[in-house]
């Protein structure tokens, strides 16, 4: 049978989350998606609407079908978690069952197992601000956001995961090297991210055969990138100094995802993959 994929962290169709759902979809997975409950709304309807059709295009001609979509805050990982004043906002209110491990549970109901699990979320509520100036609940609502979400999220699936099966996040080279702009603490969050997938690649390895890596990805204008402010900058800045001087498009961060997860990257684990044009090896501007 073919393989089935959670992709927390799908909204639209411009970020990376939707670049590889289609990425794996087109190499025959079925696709079970995360929508961060605020989102969840526009998204649906706009879906319904027709208004993704033309990027739900696969090479084959046919469309992308997922198969189900699961409100999503990987902020919580059960409903104790939840404070008042989220559970009664009527952004959340419309929905159910949306913390860590009743998305899961609802998941192993519906299907009993899944593949691939894939991160591609992150959240900094002070990322305008220099980590200098970033406070206490910033930094950690940035970790716990954008780093812990993803402990959880495998933590809480690997129990449904079949062995063989494989895990990718999401990251970004302020982790390793000064990106003056990418505040907030996201920085950190980065850091121990990549961190994370090296641990996490041992005890997933060892619990349950599942593989864990992520990719570094170059700067993409999605809706998270230009909540920031500086993206436009950034993409320039890639394509002036880059050893491939080319646009950088999701889709090509999707292939490379769609290989870490299949079984030809069957020996590759705790690995931080760069898919950024070579970027990352540069070590002045040009
Ligand atoms: P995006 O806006 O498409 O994706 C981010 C998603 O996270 C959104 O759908 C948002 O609704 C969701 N989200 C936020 N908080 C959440 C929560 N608490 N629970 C569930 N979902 C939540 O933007 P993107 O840039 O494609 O981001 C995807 C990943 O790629 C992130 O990890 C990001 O840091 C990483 N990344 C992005 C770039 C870039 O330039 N865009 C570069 C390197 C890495």
């Amino acid at each position: 049978r073919g393989k089935r994929a959670f992709i927390a962290g799908v909204a639209d169709d411009n970020g990376y989350g939707w670049a590889i759902a289609k990425a794996l979809a087109a190499a025959g997975a079925e696709i079970l998606v995360g929508t961060w409950v605020p989102a969840l709304n526009i998204f649906e309807t706009s879906l319904k609407r027709g208004k993704f059709d033309q990027s739900r295009l696969l090479p084959d001609g046919s469309l992308m079908e997922i198969t189900k979509i699961y409100p999503l805050d990987a902020v919580y990982d059960s409903p104790e978690d939840v404070p008042e004043d989220v559970k009664s906002n009527k952004r959340y209110a419309g929905a159910s069952n949306w913390t860590v491990k009743e998305v899961v549970d609802s998941v192993k109901n519906d299907y009993g197992s899944i593949d691939i699990l894939v991160h591609s979320l992150a959240n900094g509520p002070e990322v305008a601000k220099p980590l200098l100036e970033t406070s206490r609940n910033g930094y950690l609502a940035a970790i716990s956001a954008s780093s812990y979400s993803y402990v959880s999220l495998l933590r809480h699936f690997l129990p449904i995961m079949n062995p063989g099966g494989a895990s990718i996040s999401l990251t970004y080279i302020a982790s390793e090297r000064t990106i003056p702009g990418y505040g907030g603490g996201m920085s950190s969050a980065k850091a121990a991210l990549e961190s994370d997938t090296r641990v996490l690649a041992f005890e997933a390895g060892r619990k349950g055969k599942i593989r864990v890596n992520t990719i570094s990805a170059g700067p993409l204008g999605s809706r998270a990138a230009k909540a920031i402010g500086f993206i436009e900058k950034m993409i320039e800045y890639s394509y002036a100094n880059a050893p491939l001087q080319k646009e950088l498009r999701a889709d090509e961060v999707g292939n490379a995802a769609a290989f870490l997860v299949s079984p030809l990257a069957s020996a590759v684990t705790g690995t931080v993959v760069y898919v950024d044009n070579g970027l990352n090896t540069m070590g002045l501007a040009t």
